[in-house]
């Protein structure tokens, strides 16, 4: 992610660490430089990482305990006399101390490992104040290495508060973090751009905190409480903290978006080039694709570069929108880039779409990886002199020596599959500083209070609807040993004269060992499948290879297509009507629908079939039980965010994206819109900023590299 920082300073810095951050930046060295280096491995730097690192959970140790209530295996507190020391020797290591309560109840503590100067201080009378569990040995009482502190007296007051337990990494103390934390607490000035009243009245609830209330309910919350509540944050404190994020999140979105405005990009207006393509479609536009076209049309017509993302379950039709859209660019002579995560789907586009494009007049190119050098360079010197309209291919239309005369729009498929860093790069395409337009696809839908949260930059244009005609696909689960049954099906629907898909799973994440698998799938399926043409594509197959396996599959000439997931996203061939996915239960949710989506695109009447081993996991279960029940890809992906959480579920992991740390979007869901609104008041407030915005943001985004950039 650093690249993109530097490739465009000062661009969108969303989350860029502003100059302001110091207040509540690095804290004074008041800690011990091994500590520090640990710290850091936990990414503890500057005070407000402190604060906002929360306990896994709580120990109560706010009372004391007399010896004679002592209850075998709950850790207890108590105030002890040393009545003799036993120190260890040369053959025995362990120290013994013999102690006793107030009460003149007794008990054994023995330590393995003590230190010279402990022992000086252990002297028969002395009190000590002990932690630990006891349990009944052949001395009676013992108490296995207990935690201990020196007292002048019994009986003083215990800890006020509940301790907290920390992550912490090895060799790092709970003591040390727990004093780190409290330091931190102590100087920490939290910044509030809406202050706790505001931010009450504007949600509804009963009086909120102040941040650093909060903050310290959480780290030290009060004795008397049930530690088990307090971990499931139903105090008003933890919504205060779970606001105060998203908050944050909300006004770091929207600054980036703000900043969005500043930029300018070409206008782009409507031309009759699309017009005509549209007029020579064997089908009509569904309502949701005209609503949606015309959102882009809108986008394009103004000199803001457009960031949209067109959201349409698998099948809906978002292509024909994109290329509409990509004709309305061309025909304005501007140039578009149409780019695919794989080269199977790039191959598909081009099959599908070139011979309309060509027709129309505008000159296409195709520019992947597999290309040969001198081929490449040709493409990129017609790119940079005009005489192509629109590049349609993979990650090679990214690198920076592809340079265009005119970018207006970049056109991103399945962009779910591209790096944040490699759709911004994008943006630099255009030589004369304005930015070209940007539309992203996506099959994976976004849930509302995901989509609020962490795109809430974007503009969502969704397509709610699939076109008419199409058959649902019924999804049967079947266990593997009935493979043979399976492979009559398959001959049935061959000889049908239709067209079947066998997926293979991803084996150990080995590309090869995937690879042996298919190949001897392929062998095998063929082998049973006498007169029956089965053909093999995978993502280690030469260009033109695939693509002559993939035409003849589109063609007809192969009736059985056995496949590594190569062809998950995109490949459009109406008149598969069988899917079959071997091993199932090592396919996610995303990628299962995604397959699955494959057939059903024709008129005949079309199955999915899962095959799933033995001993599921219960996320598999899950996963399978969840495609087999529901059709729909907005319930699909409910049900996929449920399982893998929103960092996997979003691909945030991998794309350096930040997650939230304290809120959980469904138990904030009801809040969302008002803290977005709250945000766009903030930002609206004042000509210039209020320093506070930075100044959270940086809290919360904490020192971590991660930014969030777009
Ligand atoms: P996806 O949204 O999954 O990318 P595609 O763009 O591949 O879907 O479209 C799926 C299929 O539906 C394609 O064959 C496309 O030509 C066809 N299609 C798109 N729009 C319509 C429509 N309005 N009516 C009928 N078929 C359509
Ligand atoms: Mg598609």
């Amino acid at each position: 992610m650093a690249q993109v920082g530097a490739t465009s300073p000062g661009r969108e810095g969303g989350g860029s660490a502003p100059p302001t951050a110091a207040r509540v930046g690095p804290a004074p060295a008041a800690r011990a430089p091994a500590d520090e280096r640990r710290f850091a491995l936990l990414g503890l730097r500057q005070d407000s990482d402190f604060a906002l690192h929360f306990p896994l959970r709580y120990e109560d140790w706010t009372r004391l305990t007399r010896l004679a209530a002592a209850r075998a295996g709950e850790p207890l507190q108590c105030d002890l006399r040393i009545r003799a020391v036993q120190p260890p020797t040369r053959t025995r290591q362990v120290c013994r101390l013999h102690t006793e309560d107030e009460s003149g109840d007794t008990v054994h503590l023995s330590f393995f490992k003590v230190f010279p100067s402990q022992l000086a201080q252990w002297k028969p009378g002395q009190w000590l104040r002990v932690q630990g569990e006891v349990s009944h040995g052949l001395l009676g009482r013992e108490m296995l290495h207990p935690v201990v502190r020196l007292l002048r007296a019994p009986g003083s007051a215990p800890a006020r508060q509940l301790t907290p337990v920390y992550p912490a990494t090895a060799g790092l103390s709970q003591y040390a973090l727990r004093r780190a934390v409290q330091q931190a607490l102590g100087r920490l000035h939290w910044p509030e751009p809406v202050g706790p009243q505001e931010l009450s009245a504007a949600l509804g609830v009963g009086e909120l905190p102040a941040m650093i209330t909060a903050l310290r309910f959480v780290h030290e919350p009060p004795a008397g409480l049930d530690p088990q509540a307090i971990a499931q944050r139903s105090e008003p404190h933890a919504l205060r903290i779970a606001v105060d994020e998203l908050l944050a999140q909300q006004l770091s979105l929207q600054r980036a978006r703000n900043r969005r405005e500043s930029l300018t990009a070409p206008m782009i207006q409507r031309s009759d080039l699309a017009e005509r393509a549209r007029a020579g479609l064997p089908f009509q536009l569904t309502r949701a694709q005209e609503r949606v076209l015309g959102e882009i049309r809108a986008d394009l017509a103004r000199d803001l570069p457009m960031h949209r993302l067109l959201q349409g379950d698998v099948g809906s039709g978002k292509t024909i929108v994109a290329l509409l859209a990509a004709l309305e660019a061309i025909g304005g002579r501007f140039q578009v880039a149409l780019l695919a995560p794989t080269e199977i789907l790039a191959e598909q586009h081009a099959a599908k779409w070139l011979p309309m494009l060509n027709a129309l007049g505008a000159r296409c190119a195709w520019l992947t990886g597999g290309l040969r050098a001198a081929e490449k360079r040709r493409i990129r010197a017609a790119l940079e002199a005009h005489e192509i309209d629109l590049v349609l291919g993979t990650h090679a239309i990214l690198e920076s020596k592809v340079r265009f005369a005119n970018l207006g729009l970049a056109i991103v498929d399945e962009q779910h599959r591209f790096g944040v860093a490699q759709r911004l790069s994008l943006r630099d395409k255009r030589s004369d500083g304005s930015d070209p337009h940007l539309l992203m696809m996506s099959a994976t839908p976004i849930p509302r209070t995901l989509a609020m949260s962490y795109f809430s930059d974007l503009d969502v244009s969704v397509i709610d609807a699939l076109p008419p005609g199409r058959t649902p696909v019924r999804t049967r689960l079947l266990q593997a040993a009935r493979r043979p049954e399976l492979i009559e099906a398959v001959r049935r629907e061959a000889l049908e004269g239709r067209q079947v898909y066998w997926v293979c799973p991803l084996i150990e994440e080995s590309e090869s060992l995937d690879l042996r698998h298919a190949e001897e799938c392929a062998a095998q399926l063929s082998g049973l499948l006498a007169g029956i043409e089965v053909g093999l594509v995978h993502g280690r197959l030469p260009t033109a290879d695939k693509q002559a396996v993939m035409q003849a599959f589109h063609q007809g000439r192969i009736r059985v297509l056995v496949a590594t997931t190569v062809i998950e996203v995109g490949v459009d061939v109406p008149q598969a009507s069988l899917m079959v996915i071997e091993h199932a239960e090592r396919f996610g949710l995303a990628q299962l629908h995604q397959l699955r989506g494959r057939v059903g695109r024709g008129s005949a009447s079309s199955q999915c079939v899962l095959l799933f081993g033995e001993n599921l996991s219960d996320a598999a279960k899950a996963r399978l039980k969840a495609v087999y029940e529901h059709q729909d890809g907005f319930e699909i992906a409910r049900h996929d965010l449920r399982i893998r959480g929103p960092g996997e579920f979003l691909g945030l992991r991998q794309s350096g994206q930040s997650l939230l740390r304290f809120a959980d979007l469904d138990r904030e869901a009801p809040y969302l819109d008002t803290i977005r609104a709250l945000a766009a008041q903030v930002l609206a407030r004042t000509s210039s900023e209020d320093p506070a915005v930075p100044e959270l943001i940086a809290c919360w985004q904490g020192s971590a590299e991660d930014r969030l950039r777009a």
